[in-house]
């Protein structure tokens, strides 16, 4: 099995506001492995993009990381000055955000935004970062990257303005690139091409790609393994096939049941109910309020992890009782679990 190039652990970010802190993101743990794409999906409110900035320490105050580690290529980014974390920024790790008119500068031409990457991490010399900025317009499929360099983000499409975010974020040639919802401010038929880019980037920049995205849809198509994450928490994670064809926790099934094609031969069902308010969880656990299969201790405390195989985890109590590690008496568990054994 490939090395984790990016590992994740306990990592936990607060937003303190009043009347009481927030965790947004709660103990989460996972690794990306070299040349692979994990695809962290949930709804919105759900802790995916708190977790990449976290991991990016591009949090703003309230928000702050109060405990867990970020090891990425064998250093923990939670220890680094922010000077060396700078470095990390581009040159270790590049981002694609979902709106490249925020995250470019509508006043520099897209040349200069690249090459400015270049120069910043010392990757090009004044001379060369015009031709390399050509060069990686033409590497995401600008038409006539000579005579585009020069243009400005809004003279571009939305479509053709992602694929400078990306080619801004690859500048530098960084192991791993972060994607935060990169299709989702795009029309259905730009967003298959966004993805058919990123996938032969990957290849072509030997890329590991941590993507975040709501669509299990994108995720179908493009990851290798994915992280379900509910209310701060990755409640679900394994790889795509068995995610798809064997998922194991009621919110899973709940969102493969609400996309076309998820769950074959079924009608397409919304999850009922309102994504949790993070200020008043449950006591238990957060999807309990949602959950068509509910059991009287699911109010009691979170639940723990249980492995369903090496490679499938997931949270939930269903779960943990039938591997035996729930430690209840509960006796409507006992019966329920009898049913899944
Ligand atoms: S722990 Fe209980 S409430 Fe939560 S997903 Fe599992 S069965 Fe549903």
């Amino acid at each position: 099995m490939p090395a984790a190039l990016l590992s994740v652990r306990g990592l936990t970010t607060v937003f303190d506001v009043p009347p009481r802190p927030i965790v947004a993101v709660d103990g989460v743990s996972f690794d990306l492995r070299r040349g692979e794409t994990l695809g962290l999906v949930g709804e919105s409110g759900s802790g995916k993009s708190v977790t990449a900035l976290s991991i990016m320490r591009l949090l703003d105050p309230p928000g702050h990381i109060t405990g867990g580690h970020v090891v990425f290529n064998d250093q923990d980014l939670l220890d680094l000055p922010e000077a060396e974390m700078r470095k990390v920024r581009g040159a270790g790790i590049g981002l694609v955000f979902q709106e490249p008119m925020a995250a470019l500068n509508p006043v520099m031409r897209v040349g200069h935004q690249i090459a400015e990457s270049l120069l910043v991490h010392g990757r090009a010399s004044r001379r060369d970062a015009r031709k390399r900025a050509i060069e990686l317009l033409e590497a995401v499929r600008i038409p006539d990257p000579a005579a585009r360099v020069d243009d400005y983000p809004h003279q571009f499409s939305g479509g053709m303005r992602q694929r400078v975010m990306i080619a801004v974020a690859l500048a530098c040639r960084p192991p791993l690139v972060i994607a935060d919802e990169p299709t989702t401010a795009l029309d259905v038929t730009v967003q298959a091409q966004i993805l058919d880019l990123l996938r032969a980037m990957k290849q072509q920049f030997d890329l590991s790609l941590l993507l975040i995205t709501h669509d299990l849809g994108v995720i179908a198509e493009t990851a290798d393994r994915v992280a379900v994450m509910y209310a701060g928490r990755i409640v679900e994670e394994g790889p795509v096939r068995a995610i798809f064809h064997n998922p194991q926790h009621p919110y899973t099934r709940g969102l493969l049941a609400s996309i076309p094609g998820g769950t074959a031969g079924a009608r397409l069902q919304a999850i009922p109910g309102m994504v949790p308010n993070l200020a008043a969880l449950p006591p238990g656990c957060a999807f309990a309020p949602r959950c068509p299969e509910r059991l009287t201790i699911c109010d009691a405390a979170p639940p723990g992890q249980t492995a369903i195989t090496d490679e499938q985890r997931v949270r939930c109590y269903l779960h943990q009782a039938a591997a035996g590690n729930d430690g209840s008496t509960n006796a409507e568990l006992r019966a329920r679990t009898g049913e899944l054994r």
